[in-house]
Parts: structure tokens; C-alpha cells; sequence
């Protein structure tokens, strides 16, 4: 099996699952990638947390199918990404192309990319609105960001009529779509199906199962353990899914520890989930942070405790990674 993974453009052989070796930067065997084999591809755009790591955007996740990307999550960071992505050759994911997104939830480490989501895209040439769709509190939220930026939006509006662009004038609205778990999406490309995962005192936190022509796809977003994940991916192709290592887990406080286990996935309940979701391949984000600044990279620990437990193909997934 080929996926492609790590710099972008390359296809690297899937590794068998060997044991007991940190392989999350090993050498790979690396082949051309042949663009046009696979009608759906996985790009990475954010892979961090809320700490605000400069080798990790904020959650946000790219599936483009036959050139038209569709966006799960606009952490901070995200239109740079696209735009790194495009640069890098991802045909179709582009930033005035970004026009269907789908969020997993309130928190501002997944959403702090609206505003640039919203006006970025628009204001240099996007001039249909952006749909999103996601919990309850979202067209709150995206009012809101629209009425701060009233003032920028106005100047524009005006600008894009005198520069000869009118069609331009109206991208910067937004279609606010607040959803029920079920199939929430569908179009020749992609149907969309979004269900509730556990994510502690999150009234609502959704995962998102897409499936394309070629390729099913689940994405977690924040949670613990949940049921709803196994169901949804049931034998997917790619389960992208967030979690901490208990290497990382033990270097923090007790109330902090709680706080994990309430909200989070540990390496051992990953492997579980894993075993029973069957996944064609796993890739893991959203790692939790090291526990400290100045401690060292937790990524291999977690892999390694992951792999100690379950015997499929797993990797860490990073910022830019094409899958
Ligand atoms: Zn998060
Ligand atoms: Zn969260």
C-alpha cells in the first residue's frame, strides 16, 4: 500500500507495523507520487494544539476530491497553510477556492482561523459566500466576527466596485449552517456525515465521516473516547484521531491529568479505538503538548506507545502532510 506522507509531493511505502522503534522520522522509501492515482487526497494544514507551536498550525484538515477542497477546522494559521499547500502543488487547494468548511467545535484553538477564513479568501478573489457548517453557537460566533470587521468589510465592498470587481463585492458573507448529527452535506464529490463525540464540558463536539468516490475518511476532532468514532469509521480507510502520550500524561499535574482524561484520548484508549474502528490507516494529531517548555518532542513516545498496543499502520501526522 502507498500513502503519500511527510514533504509534500512524495509517496512513501507504508510501513509494516514493526515494534518497540521510535520509526516517526525514520528513513522512508520515497517514490514519485503519481498525483492522478488517487481522486481524493488528505492535506494536514494544522496538526497542533492551543500551545502555540511554530512547526504546528492550529487544527485544520484539507480533503480534496477531484480539485475541490473541502475544510474540517480553521485553527490559527489555516489560510497560510492552504496557501503553503497550493504552492506545493495540491491541485485545487487554493485559498479563493476554500469555500466549504466544516467545524468540530467551539474552541478557539479549532475556530481562531475564522476571521481569516471568512475575509482572507475574499479579499483577494473569492466572491462566493463561504458555507460552513457546525454546532450550536456558530452563527453567534460568525456574526459577530462579521460586525468587528464591519469597518474592513465596508472599505472593501467599495474598493472591489471602484477596482471594476463588483462580482467580488458579496465573498465576504458567510452561510451559517448549525447541524444536527446525520449526513449534514452531499454533492457529486463528497457526503458528509457528522456525529457527537465526548469531549467533556463541550455541549456539542462533532466528528465528520467523508465519503468520496475513492476513499472514506473520519476525523475525529477533540474527544475522548467515543463510540460514535468506532461506529463512524467501522473499517475506514483513514482515521484521522487525536491523542496524548502517557509519557506526556504523567509529567502533568493531577488536576491536569483529570482534565485529559475528560476531554482527550490517551495512547492506550487509542489503541483500543484503533483495534475496533479498523482503519486502513490511522493517523494521530492534535497531540497533546509536552507537558513543559523546554521538554523533549513527546511525538515518537506516542507513536511508540500506540504501536506497543496495536498492530496496524499508524503515523503521526504533521503540518502539510498529504495523505
Ligand atoms: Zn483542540
Ligand atoms: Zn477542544
Amino acid at each position: 500500500m502507498l500513502v503519500t506522507c511527510g514533504a509534500l509531493g512524495l509517496t512513501v511505502a507504508a510501513r509494516p507495523n514493526t515494534q518497540n522503534r521510535p520509526t516517526a522520522n525514520a528513513p522512508l522509501q520515497l517514490q514519485t507520487r503519481n498525483a492522478s492515482a488517487q481522486s481524493t487526497q488528505i492535506v494536514l494544514l494544522g496538526t497542533g494544539t492551543p500551545s502555540p507551536d511554530p512547526d504546528r498550525s492550529g487544527p485544520a484538515t484539507a480533503v480534496v476530491v477531484n480539485g475541490t477542497p473541502y475544510l474540517i477546522d480553521f485553527g490559527p494559521g489555516v489560510v497560510r497553510r492552504v496557501a503553503a499547500a497550493s504552492q506545493k502543488g495540491v491541485t485545487g487547494l487554493s485559498v479563493v477556492n476554500m469555500r466549504v468548511a466544516f467545524l468540530t467545535h467551539l474552541h478557539s484553538d479549532h475556530t481562531a482561523g475564522y476571521p481569516d477564513l471568512i475575509l482572507t479568501p475574499w479579499s483577494v478573489g473569492r466572491s462566493q459566500p463561504l458555507e460552513v457548517y457546525g454546532p450550536a453557537g456558530l452563527k453567534h460566533m460568525t456574526d459577530h466576527i462579521l460586525e468587528a470587521y464591519r469597518e474592513d468589510i465596508a472599505i472593501r465592498r467599495r474598493d472591489k466596485q471602484a477596482l471594476g470587481v463588483p462580482e467580488q463585492a458579496d465573498g465576504y458573507k458567510v452561510q451559517a449552517h448549525e447541524i444536527t448529527p446525520g449526513a449534514v452535506y452531499k454533492d457529486q464529490n463528497v457526503t458528509v456525515k457528522a456525529f457527537l463525540v465526548n469531549h467533556g464540558d463541550v455541549a456539542q463536539a462533532f466528528g465528520y465521516r467523508l465519503e468520496t468516490p475513492d476513499r472514506t475518511i473520519v476525523i475525529s476532532g477533540d474527544a475522548a473516547p467515543s463510540q460514535s468514532i468506532i461506529d463512524g469509521c467501522n473499517g475506514c480507510d483513514v482515521l484521522i484521531h487525536e491523542a496524548y502520550s502517557m509519557l506526556t500524561y504523567n509529567a502533568v499535574s493531577p488536576a491536569y491529568q483529570e482534565y485529559r482524561r475528560k476531554h482527550h484520548t490517551s495512547s492506550r484508549e487509542m489503541a483500543e479505538i484503533a483495534k475496533k474502528s479498523r482503519p486502513g490507516l490511522l493517523v494521530l494529531y492534535h497531540r497533546a503538548n509536552p507537558g513543559g517548555v523546554g521538554r523533549p518532542n513527546p511525538e515518537l513516545a506516542l507513536l511508540e506507545e500506540v504501536r506497543q498496543l496495536y498492530g496496524g499502520k499508524v503515523v503521526i501526522g504533521r503540518d502539510l502532510d498529504v495523505f
